[in-house]
């Protein structure tokens, strides 16, 4: 199936729950919901839980009350992963009965002097009585991958080394590659607008959608924030905390525009929330987001 641009506008914010938002993925929730809003479309949050270990308890509540606290108000019902193994095994089966999934029953330590996976477990499982995890045929893809994004133009991306990526792992748990094609295709997301640490993942899902029939989304990969030392922010080098307070959760939403590079007027920093969404959404021009990767944690935070 190829793009249907006629579809209506629908977007999300797909967060992992393995702690609470951070300045980052708060960048990253509000550079979708303004494209969202913008186009009258709907915005729709998803919970990416695929994988409990990774998820300590009550850490997606706070990130859905966070979302509020910042005014970012979603359509429709919160989508669970974890309730959606079915759809994701049927989604797999499709894609084993195409050949484009295979069981592989190698371990990381196997392969460890090669960059990515070398797919030996292509024609035949290695130990058939072993624990398989399964995998993705990428050389069976479009060689190189090309795909447009809206912010950094038409990508190329050689798949053979993304690798086999996988599907489903050795412990039953599907991987993230997999849930958020099936999930974008039932949502009937039409526009994926999230942070660039995840373009390399994209000739993947683009594979994906096109093995299972899918339409394929529009793509906009915002910009990174990265800490004072260079490194993207995340929980381990202390990406500042998303205030709870109202004063400084307007500041901080106006930091966030300013790394949207919407450059918002000075004085929007002390509207209400619900004001600068207002104003921001009206003004809101993506092509005013430069190609450079990344945006410095404003000093204020
Ligand atoms: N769940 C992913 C993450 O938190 C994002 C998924 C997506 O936007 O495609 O990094």
């Amino acid at each position: 199936m190829s793009n249907d641009l006629t579809r209506r506008y629908r977007g999300r914010f797909a967060p992992t729950p393995s702690g609470p938002l951070h300045f980052g993925s708060l960048v990253a929730a509000l550079g979708s919901y303004l494209d969202a809003r913008a186009a009258g479309g709907e915005w729709r949050v998803r919970i990416e839980d695929i994988d409990p270990p990774r998820c300590p308890e009550g850490a997606a509540d706070t990130i859905l009350r966070q979302l509020e606290a910042f005014g970012l108000a979603w359509d429709g019902n919160v989508r669970w992963q974890h309730r959606r193994h079915e759809a994701y095994q049927a989604a797999l089966e499709r894609l084993a009965a195409q050949g484009l999934a295979y069981p592989c029953s190698c371990s990381r330590k196997q392969w460890r002097e090669h960059a990515v996976y070398p797919g030996w477990c292509r024609d035949g499982v290695c130990r058939p009585d072993a624990p398989v995890a399964w995998r993705l045929r990428s050389d069976l893809g479009e060689q190189p991958a090309t795909f447009d994004d809206r912010r950094l133009g038409r990508i190329r991306l050689d798949p053979e080394a993304l690798g086999d990526v996988v599907l489903k792992r050795k412990d039953d748990l599907f991987a993230y590659q997999l849930a958020v094609v099936v999930d974008d295709a039932d949502q009937g997301i039409t526009d994926v607008v999230r942070g660039e640490d995840l373009l390399d993942n994209t000739p993947w899902q683009r594979q994906l959608q096109r093995a299972l029939g899918y339409p394929l989304p529009r793509y906009l990969h915002l910009p990174l924030l990265v800490a004072a030392n260079g490194q993207k922010l995340s929980k381990q080098n202390f990406a500042p905390a998303l205030a709870t307070d109202a004063d400084a959760i307007r500041r901080q939403l106006f930091c966030a525009l300013q790394a949207l590079d919407q450059s918002p007027p000075l004085e929007l920093a002390s509207y209400p929330v619900s004001e600068q969404l207002a104003r921001a959404t009206s003004q809101w021009s993506p092509s005013r987001l430069t190609r450079a990767s990344t945006r410095a944690v404003p000093q204020e935070l």
